[in-house]
């Protein structure tokens, strides 16, 4: 989602500035470079019907989406795909909000709670109580959770700190959500093949193409799977089938980038470019940390990363920063009087020391960024 914070700011320079939204725009730079490869062109008698796959549970989703979408995680080896329904919606927050209508009990006395633990994506609070549901509603850090029957949403890596959770809740009444909108190589070495009941990816963080509002999910369940279709029928009557053929031919071209088998892979591979990218990015910040002495980061992890083939870090696509100083309480407040904007942990459901900063700007802005960051004592 966009910075939540944004949308209150008057002056588009501001939107813009420096590491405060996680708008993917540093992908720009890899797709300039693909040429037709992820290309499309769409006549104008075509996709104008409502209906896509009239035999499949999630009757609104292009069999070429679905296709495409096993296909890359078959390539990437980070999420199970056989024996999952796949449904699409208008970015992943949509399926967000499809999974907690689908796992609230429609007659429960009390709304269901949502929790997940701190610090957490800071749209799950907003989105779960926006409309302020009788069927759900936010109950907090799931570590201070005490009760049988709640929505945990478990974010691995994790938006805002990178961390690689699991659930830390289980009780048999309860439900898991598992939101793996980073779990791809450029952020984390791929450990294992995912098989929750629930996951939910997006194109926002996976390619970069956040624009075209297109996110995945992979269902075991088929009532499940029905019930969050029936939410994106009632609350869009479907997804644009124009993006998701748009999603469709850009999730291709990155698997094409590795087809050694089928003999198409390409030199245009999404995931080293995103790899190598984060890397330098994330040397470049603890060098700018290190040199201004007042910013402390989450430790350095790796591990084997199943589809590279070798030990990688993870270089997770936000910098949950800490402000070491004496006299500042409020990082946000501090880093934006030097013309750094991020987002206050406290949004986060933690400490206002820390902020979170987006690391999937353009190179330009990135480069203010340390340098202003690098500068500060
Ligand atoms: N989940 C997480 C953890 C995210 O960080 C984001 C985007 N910031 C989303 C979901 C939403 O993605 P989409 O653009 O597909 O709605």
């Amino acid at each position: 989602m966009p910075d939540s914070s944004a949308v209150h700011f008057t002056n588009a320079f501001d939107i813009r500035s420096v590491g405060c939204s996680g708008d993917p725009t540093m992908f720009e730079a890899f797709w300039r470079e693909t040429g037709d490869a992820a290309e499309l062109v769409i006549p104008g008698w075509q996709t104008m019907s409502y209906f896509s796959d009239v035999g499949n549970v999630c009757w609104f989703m292009e069999p070429l989406f679905d296709q495409q979408v096993r296909r890359l995680h078959r390539t990437v080896g980070n999420a199970a795909v056989d024996g999952y329904h796949v449904l699409v919606g208008t970015g992943s927050t949509q399926l967000f909000m499809a999974a907690l209508y689908a796992l609230s009990p429609a007659d429960a006395d009390q709304p269901t709670s949502v929790v997940s633990t701190a610090p957490y994506y800071s749209s799950y609070p907003a989105v779960t109580d926006f409309l302020r549901s009788g069927l759900f509603r936010w109950a907090g850090d799931a570590n201070s959770f005490v009760g049988d029957s709640y929505i945990e949403l478990v974010c691995s890596p994790n938006n805002p700190d990178g961390a690689i959770r699991d659930a830390v809740l289980s009780s048999g009444a309860g439900k898991a959500v598992h939101d793996l909108a980073y779990y791809w190589p450029q952020y984390t070495p791929i450990t294992r093949r995912a098989d929750h009941d629930i996951m939910l990816f997006t194109v926002s963080k996976s390619t970069g193409h956040a624009g075209t509002r297109i996110g995945w999910a992979l269902v075991k369940d088929r009532e499940v799977a029905r019930r969050m279709t029936k939410f994106v029928e009632l609350n869009t009557i479907g997804v644009s089938k124009d993006s998701q053929l748009r999603a469709a031919k850009v999730l291709g071209a990155v698997s094409d980038g590795y087809d050694v088998g089928g003999g198409g892979a390409s030199r245009h591979r999404l995931f080293d470019f995103g790899r190598r990218k984060m890397v330098e990015r994330w040397r470049m910040l603890r060098e700018a940390a290190a040199a201004s002495g007042a910013f402390s980061l989450p430790a350095e992890t790796s591990g084997q990363c199943n589809f590279a083939n070798e030990t990688a870090a993870n270089n997770p696509a936000f910098a949950w920063l800490r402000c070491d100083r004496e006299d500042v309480e409020d990082c946000a407040g501090f880093l934006r009087g030097h013309k750094i904007l991020t987002r206050s942990g406290n949004q986060f459901g933690a400490d206002p020391r820390y902020v979170r900063v987006s690391m999937l700007d353009r190179d330009d802005a990135y480069d203010i960024f340390i340098s202003r960051l690098a500068s500060l004592k």
